[in-house]
C-alpha cells in the first residue's frame, strides 16, 4: 500500500505579498495588464515548483485567485449581476472581476457612491479570517460558462511539466453561500450542475486524472435542500469525467457523514485536525476503493505537528489501504515559510511550521510510512525533540499563571450590584446630559500619523520625539473633542498599530512575525500574533496614555481596552490547551488593566469585543458552549470594577438576534454596535429580549466615505426610541473612526452632536 502527500492549496499572495503589490500597482495604473498576468504566472509556476521540490506528489491547481476563488467561480459561471452590465460570461474580462471585487470607485465599499458601480458583499469564509465576494443571484439570471480558468491553469501548469490536480469550489458550497435576490439560488442547481459537467469534461480532455473538488458545506448543518443537491450533484459529477477528490475541511462531517460516503467520487477528504475523531466512523463507512486522504497537518494554526504520536496512529492504517496525507484544509491559511522569519528566536521557531514547513511534515510522513521509520530518523528525531520541548518550556507554562487561574472564584464574573444601582451610582460621577454622545474609540491614522510609527519602528525616529508627537496628536485631539462638544471623550488610539497587535505587543505569551502575513481579502493580508504561552501582564498597557488624556479635560475620557475574546480570535493561538483556556488568561491579564484604569481615576472603561461573534462555532449545536466560555471570560475582565465604574462594550455587527440573551449575560453598562446600515431595526430584537442596559446604536456609517447631515442621525434616533427608552440611548458613530480623514469625522461628529442637542430638546428623558 502506498502513501502520497497533497497539499490542497497554496498560499497565493507569494512569499513576500507579491501578489499584493503587484495588484496596487496595477490598481493605480502603474504597470498593464500583460505585466499583472506575468507576475501572476510567474508566482504560479514558483509555488508549483516549490510544492514539488518539497515532495508533494499531487499539486494543486487553480488554487491561485488575482482575488478569491469564490469570485473565480462566480465569474466562470457568469454570475455577474446586471449592475456591471456584461453582454456575455464569454466578454467578462478583468475590468468586471475587480468591479465585483472592489466597486469601481477603486477600493471604497461605499453603499452610496453616485454614478459608479458598487462591489459584491464581502463575509467571511466559513469559520477563518478570509472574504470572500459573496455570489448574487438576480431574479431570471442565466448562467453561461465563461472562460474556463481551472483547464486553462491546468494546461498552463502541464506545459511547464507540473501534472496537477485542478482544485474547483463545489457547486453546493458554491450555492450555499449565494444570496439570492428574491430567488432561491439553488433554483439553477441544473444550471450549475451543467456547467461543471461540461468543465469537467474539458478537463479531462485536456489530460487532468483527477480533481479536487471542496465542499466545506459538508461540515455544516445541512438542510434537506442542500442534501438533495448533493446527492443530485455528485451523481452527475462523480462520473462527468477524472475522478473526484470530493474534499472537505473546518470540520467533522458528523451526521453528513453517511451522505458524503453514499456520494459517488473516487476519493474524500477529511480533516482530522478540527476533528480527528472522526477517523474511525469514517472508515467504517467509506468503501474500501475509495480513496482517503487524511488532513493530519493543521491548515488552520502554525505550530508543528506531532509526528511520532501521528505515525502511531497511522502505522496500521497504512499497512492496510492506500492514503493520501494533506493538511487538513488548503495552506491559504498560513504564512508562506517560516525561514524568512529572522526575528523569533530558534528556540520559538523549533515550535512552528508555515505552509512550506508542513510539506516538510507531509513528506517525512510519507517517508516513514512508505519507508519504515529509520529512513527519516534524522527527520523524525528532531521533531521529537521539538515536541518534547514545547511541553515543558518554561517561556510556555508560568506556574504564576496557573496558581491565579486555579484561584478564580465565581464571584470574580459578577458586578457587585445589579443595573439599577449601577445606573444612579454612574450618573452622580458621570454627570451626564440625556443622549450622551461619544465615539468608538480611534480617531483618523493620518499618513502623518503611520509615517510616524513607521519611522519609529525603523529607528529613524527615537522614541522620546515619537512620544512627543503621539501626545500632540492626542492633545489635539481632546481639545478638538471639548470643541466640538461630545461628552465622553477618547484619546484617539493614535499610538495603536492595530487593537489586538498592541495589547499582544505588551502582554507576555505572544510573539510576532515579520512575513508571516496570510490573506485577509484581495490584496490584503493580515499578520495575526501568535499565542504560544502562559499570558500574563507585566505592567498597564494603557494607564498612561489614559492618564495623559484625562490630564487634558474635565469631560470623562474613556478606557480603551480589546476584550480577550477578540484577542484571542484574531491570533494564531496554542493547540497545547483549548481555546478556552487560552482566553481566560487573557481576560485576567485584561481585568488587571481594567483595575489599574479604574484605580488611577478612570470613570468609564471600553472594552471592545468585535470578534465575539465571528468565533461562533460552524455547527449551531456548538453555540452555547462557545457563548459561555466567551461571555464568562468577558466578565472577568471587566466585574472587577465598583458599582459607579461605567463599563462598556464595542461590537462591529449588526446581527444579534439569536445570541441577546449572550449579549445580555456580559453585563455591560453601554454597548455601541452597527446599525446605521440596517435602519435599526435590529433594536427591536434588543426591546422585545428587555435589554436592560445603555445602547448607543450607531448612527453614522464609518465603513462609507459620505457625510451624514443632522437630520438623518436624528431620524435614526427616533427610529431607535420607538423600541427603546430615551433614557437607555447613547449616540455614537458604528464603529472606530480610524480608516477616516479628519475632513470626514469633523463634520459628521459635530452634525452628531447637533442631532443629540435636538433629540434632547424634544423629549422628555426620566431622569
Ligand atoms: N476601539 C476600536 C476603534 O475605535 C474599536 C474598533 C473595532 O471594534 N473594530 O478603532
Ligand atoms: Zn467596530
Amino acid at each position: 500500500m502506498t502513501v502520497s502527500v497533497a497539499t490542497l492549496g497554496f498560499p497565493r499572495i507569494g512569499p513576500r505579498r507579491e501578489l499584493k503589490f503587484t495588484l496596487e500597482k496595477f490598481w493605480a495604473g502603474k504597470i498593464t495588464q500583460t505585466e499583472l498576468e506575468d507576475a501572476a504566472a510567474g508566482l504560479r509556476t514558483a509555488a508549483w515548483a516549490r510544492q514539488k521540490a518539497l515532495g508533494a506528489d499531487w499539486l494543486p491547481s487553480n488554487d491561485f485567485s488575482l482575488y478569491d476563488h469564490v469570485l473565480d467561480t462566480s465569474m466562470m459561471l457568469g454570475a455577474i449581476p446586471a449592475r456591471y452590465d456584461v453582454e456575455s460570461a464569454e466578454d467578462a474580462g478583468l475590468e468586471t472581476y475587480f468591479a465585483m471585487a472592489r466597486g469601481t470607485t477603486g477600493g471604497s465599499r461605499c453603499r452610496h457612491a453616485h454614478g459608479s458601480v458598487t462591489a459584491g458583499e464581502m463575509t467571511k469564509w466559513f469559520d477563518t479570517n478570509y472574504h470572500f465576494i459573496v455570489p448574487e443571484i438576480e431574479p431570471g439570471a442565466r448562467l453561461q460558462l465563461g472562460r474556463p480558468k481551472p483547464l486553462e491553469e491546468y494546461r498552463e501548469a502541464r506545459a511547464q511539466g507540473f501534472e496537477t490536480r485542478p482544485v474547483l469550489l463545489g457547486p453546493i458550497t458554491w450555492l450555499s453561500l449565494a444570496k439570492g435576490h428574491g430567488v432561491d439560488p439553488f433554483d439553477l442547481l441544473d444550471e450549475v450542475l451543467g456547467h461543471y459537467v461540461t468543465l469537467l469534461g474539458l478537463l479531462e480532455h485536456a489530460g487532468a486524472e483527477w480533481v479536487q473538488i471542496d465542499e466545506p458545506i459538508l461540515v455544516t448543518d445541512l438542510t434537506e435542500q442542500q442534501r438533495r443537491a448533493l446527492t443530485r450533484a455528485y451523481a452527475k459529477l462523480g462520473r462527468a469525467g477524472p475522478k473526484v477528490m470530493l474534499t472537505t475541511y473546518f470540520g467533522g462531517l458528523g451526521e453528513n457523514l453517511s451522505l458524503a460516503a453514499s456520494l459517488p467520487a473516487a476519493g474524500l477528504h477529511i480533516d482530522l485536525l478540527r476533528a480527528p475523531e472522526q477517523l474511525d466512523a469514517v472508515l467504517k463507512a467509506v468503501p474500501k476503493d475509495r480513496l482517503l486522504s487524511l488532513g493530519v497537518v493543521d491548515g488552520r494554526n502554525i505550530w508543528r505537528a506531532d509526528l511520532a504520536s501521528l505515525l502511531d496512529r497511522l502505522d496500521s492504517l497504512a499497512a492496510q489501504r492506500d492514503l493520501v496525507l494533506a493538511p487538513s484544509c488548503s495552506l491559504l491559511h498560513v504564512p508562506v515559510d517560516l525561514e524568512l522569519e529572522g526575528k523569533l528566536d530558534d528556540e520559538l521557531k523549533q515550535w512552528l511550521a508555515f505552509a512550506v514547513q508542513k510539506i516538510e511534515e507531509l513528506d517525512l510522513l510519507r517517508r516513514a510510512l512508505n519507508e519504515g521509520r529509520d529512513s527519516v530518523a534524522d527527520g523524525l528525531a528532531v521533531a521529537a525533540c521539538a515536541s518534547e520541548a514545547r511541553k515543558t518550556a518554561a517561556r510556555i507554562h508560568d506556574r504564576a499563571v496557573g496558581e491565579r487561574i486555579a484561584a478564580l472564584t465565581p464571584g470574580m464574573r459578577e458586578r457587585s450590584a445589579g443595573h439599577a444601582e449601577r445606573i444612579s451610582a454612574q450618573a452622580e460621577v458621570l454627570d451626564l446630559p440625556a443622549f450622551p454622545t461619544t465615539t468608538i474609540g480611534s480617531f483618523p491614522q493620518t499618513t502623518a500619523v503611520r509615517k510616524a510609527r513607521a519611522e519609529h519602528n525603523r529607528g529613524v525616529l527615537d522614541t522620546a520625539s515619537y512620544g512627543a508627537f503621539l501626545r500632540e496628536e492626542t492633545e489635539r485631539a481632546i481639545r478638538w473633542q471639548e470643541e466640538v462638544g461630545l461628552d465622553m471623550l477618547v484619546h484617539g488610539e493614535f499610538e495603536r498599530n492595530d487593537m489586538v497587535q498592541y495589547f499582544g505587543e505588551k502582554l507576555s505569551g505572544f510573539a510576532f512575525t515579520v512575513n508571516g502575513w496570510v490573506q485577509s481579502y484581495g490584496s490584503r493580508c493580515v499578520r495575526p500574533p501568535i499565542l504560544y504561552g502562559d499570558v500574563s501582564r507585566p505592567e498597564p498597557m494603557t494607564v498612561d496614555w489614559w492618564r495623559y488624556a484625562q490630564g487634558l479635560t474635565e469631560k470623562p475620557v474613556k478606557g480603551m481596552l480589546t476584550g480577550p475574546v477578540t484577542i484571542l480570535n484574531w491570533s494564531f493561538v496554542r493547540d497545547d490547551q483549548p481555546r478556552e483556556a487560552s482566553c481566560r488568561q487573557i481576560a485576567l491579564a485584561i481585568r488587571d488593566e481594567v483595575l489599574d484604569l479604574e484605580a488611577a481615576g478612570c470613570k468609564a472603561i471600553q472594552i471592545d469585543e468585535a470578534a465575539l461573534r465571528e468565533g461562533l462555532p460552524l455547527r449551531q449545536r456548538d453555540w452555547q458552549h462557545y457563548l459561555d466560555w466567551a461571555v464568562d471570560c468577558f466578565r472577568l475582565a471587566a466585574a472587577g470594577v465598583g458599582n459607579a465604574t461605567q463599563i462598556h462594550t464595542h461590537m462591529c455587527y449588526s446581527e444579534f438576534n439569536d445570541i441577546l440573551p449572550s449579549i445580555g449575560a456580559m453585563d455591560t453598562d453601554v454597548i455601541s454596535i452597527e446599525t446605521a446600515r440596517s435602519q435599526m431595526e435590529l433594536l427591536e430584537a434588543f426591546a422585545a429580549y428587555r435589554y436592560p442596559s445603555a445602547i448607543g446604536p450607531g448612527v453614522y456609517d464609518i465603513h462609507s466615505a459620505r457625510v451624514p447631515g443632522e437630520n438623518e442621525m436624528v431620524e435614526l434616533m427616533r427610529q431607535a426610541q420607538k423600541h427603546l427608552r430615551p433614557e437607555q440611548l447613547w449616540v455614537n458613530p458604528d464603529c472606530g473612526l480610524k480608516t477616516r480623514g479628519w475632513d470626514e469625522v469633523r463634520p459628521a461628529i459635530a452634525a452628531m452632536v447637533l442631532a443629540a442637542r435636538t433629540l434632547r430638546a424634544e423629549t422628555q428623558v426620566e431622569a
